[in-house]
């Protein structure tokens, strides 16, 4: 069983507590980690300090980003080994594991590399209107020292989404990942040291949120921005944590996102997208749909269609090739889930798949394991289509026109995500600029492109990361402005 310690300084160091990482596949402990207690949070937090004052603020732009693009080389060279953190903390399946989480950590490293060497090259002679001239610009300066929090979902696509930029543009960073998933920080950390970023540059604390290594870090006076991914109420509660120091924070929540089938959809590709964005990762990522409308002349042949997809997925050991989905994340987790299943069916919704607890074989009964589920028969006044659930569940309602599949679409708290399914181009794109949410789909899901802005509004999150929008976030511009004096003026 493996041992996850803290890095700080470039060293691993204990905790003041231990606590079992266990695995959602068979129940067994993976890990034992140690949790960062106040004094390994504040030596983590003031290494990060000193970095910023060190070897590290004299690199050019250009050595980060050669810097960066050494540890996205590394991560490849390593991915057998993120890839065997990934999979025993999560159970996500290898294939998926391979695909998303560890080829994605290389290229967000690789794409914020050759974002921050293209940028901001400009700068402006002025005038203003009394006639005085300058010479402008925004010089961009580092924001500091910036705490990453981030969750279990995609755990190391989601941190190195927000070290890359935080990194490329000149910060240090304090991490930390979820208690649920400890263990592909921990090698990224030995990986930051291989490829030589400086000690104290990048600094990682293990723990929980809530009175433990979460909140002692929000609570720091010593840090100068939060960037954060998890649940809208963590959001909230790491708002009022930073709100005396009125420091700026980048926060990407929670999701209840829709799906639009109009009748004019090219089914199969349809239903094998709205697969996709309901069942990958058991449900688990951010953009995953949950509420699916369908224009009421293809509802049932959409739900048939759905249904028939569900029940061709196979739930098993992530290391088996045939296995094309997890579990939950933990027993805890599937509670909440087994909640909202029960809730449904109290409330009349039809459960037209799934709906319960999977007989799983030999050696898989101790995972927490959920049948992928529909549900038809459920409205937009039902808990389980207002709140995010973050499993493989959807609800189907049916609609009529185009305006009100808009108005049902946007009838929700959140803000994240939509898809709109049809072959009419001109439909696509103006319903797909009516949804008010920060990703807004056409005949696709979860098609990224890395400079992008990537976020939500409302209960999703406050700001956008990607590309130049992630630049914006991690520096703190500073006017200077130069006077062009001619050599025979007067200065007024
Ligand atoms: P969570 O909010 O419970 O935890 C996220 C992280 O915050 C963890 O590291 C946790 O330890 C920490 N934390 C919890 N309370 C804290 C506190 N008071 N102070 C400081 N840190 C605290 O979320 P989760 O259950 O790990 O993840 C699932 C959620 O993440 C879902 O709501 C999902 O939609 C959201 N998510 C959003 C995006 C996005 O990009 N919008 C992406 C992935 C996941």
């Amino acid at each position: 069983m493996q041992e996850l310690r803290n890095f700080v300084d470039g060293q691993f160091v204990d905790g003041s507590a231990e606590f079992d990482k266990v695995g959602p596949v068979d129940g067994s402990v993976v890990a034992r980690v140690h949790e960062a207690g106040a004094m390994v949070v504040d030596r983590a937090v003031r290494s990060a300090q000193r970095a910023l004052e060190g070897p590290w603020a004299s690199l050019s732009v250009n050595d980060r980003a050669q810097l960066l693009r050494r540890l996205a080389d590394r991560i490849d060279e390593r991915a057998e080994d993120l890839l065997a953190a990934e999979i025993g903390d999560t159970g996500k399946p290898e294939a998926l594991a391979r695909r998303l989480d560890v080829a994605r950590a290389a290229q967000n490293f690789r794409a914020f590399a050759d974002v921050v060497a293209a940028a901001g090259l400009d700068s402006f002679l002025t005038e203003t209107a009394d006639g005085q001239r300058a010479l402008n610009y925004a010089l961009r300066r580092p924001i500091g020292v910036v705490a990453v929090i981030v969750p279990w979902n995609l755990p190391l696509l989601l941190l190195t989404w927000k070290v890359a930029p935080a990194l490329a543009c000149g910060n240090a960073v304090v991490v930390k990942p979820s208690e649920e998933t400890p263990s592909s920080a921990t090698v990224l950390a030995e990986i930051i040291a291989e490829v030589g970023i400086p000690d104290g540059v990048f600094n990682l604390v293990h723990g929980f949120g809530p009175g433990s290594t979460g909140e002692l870090l929000t609570t720091h006076p010593g840090i100068d921005a939060v960037t954060f991914t998890g649940e809208s109420r963590t959001g909230a509660a790491i708002m009022r944590a930073v709100a005396p120091r009125v420091r700026p924070v980048s926060f990407e929540l929670g999701g209840k996102n829709a799906a639009v089938v109009f009748d004019d959809a090219d089914l199969d590709r349809t239903v094998a997208g709205l697969a996709r964005s309901v069942f990958t990762n058991t449900g688990q990522v951010c953009l995953c749909t949950e509420r699916v409308y369908v224009q009421r002349g293809i509802y049932d042949e959409v739900v048939a269609g759905l249904v028939e997809r569900a029940e061709q997925l196979r739930l098993g050991d992530p290391r088996d090739p045939a296995t094309t989905t997890g579990p939950l994340i933990s027993h805890a987790h599937r509670e909440k889930v087994l909640s909202y299943l029960a809730m449904a069916e109290d409330q009349g919704a039809k459960v037209a798949v799934g709906g319960g607890i999977p007989a799983m074989g030999a050696g898989l009964e101790g995972g927490s394991w959920i049948q992928p589920t529909l549900w038809t028969g459920v409205d937009n006044s039902m808990p389980v289509m207002r709140e995010e659930i973050f499993g493989p569940v959807a609800g189907l309602v049916p609609f009529d026109t185009e305006a009100e599949a808009i108005r049902l679409a946007n009838d929700t708290d959140y803000g994240l995500a939509a898809a709109v399914w049809t072959q009419d181009i001109d439909r696509g794109h103006r319903v797909a600029a009516s949804m008010k949410v920060g990703m807004s789909w056409v005949n696709t899901w979860y098609l990224r492109d890395l400079r992008s802005p990537f976020g939500g509004s409302a209960l999703s999150g406050i700001g956008r990361e990607g590309g130049h929008h992630s630049l914006d976030f991690y520096t703190s511009p500073t006017n200077v402005c130069v006077a062009l004096v001619d050599a025979d003026e007067e200065l007024t």
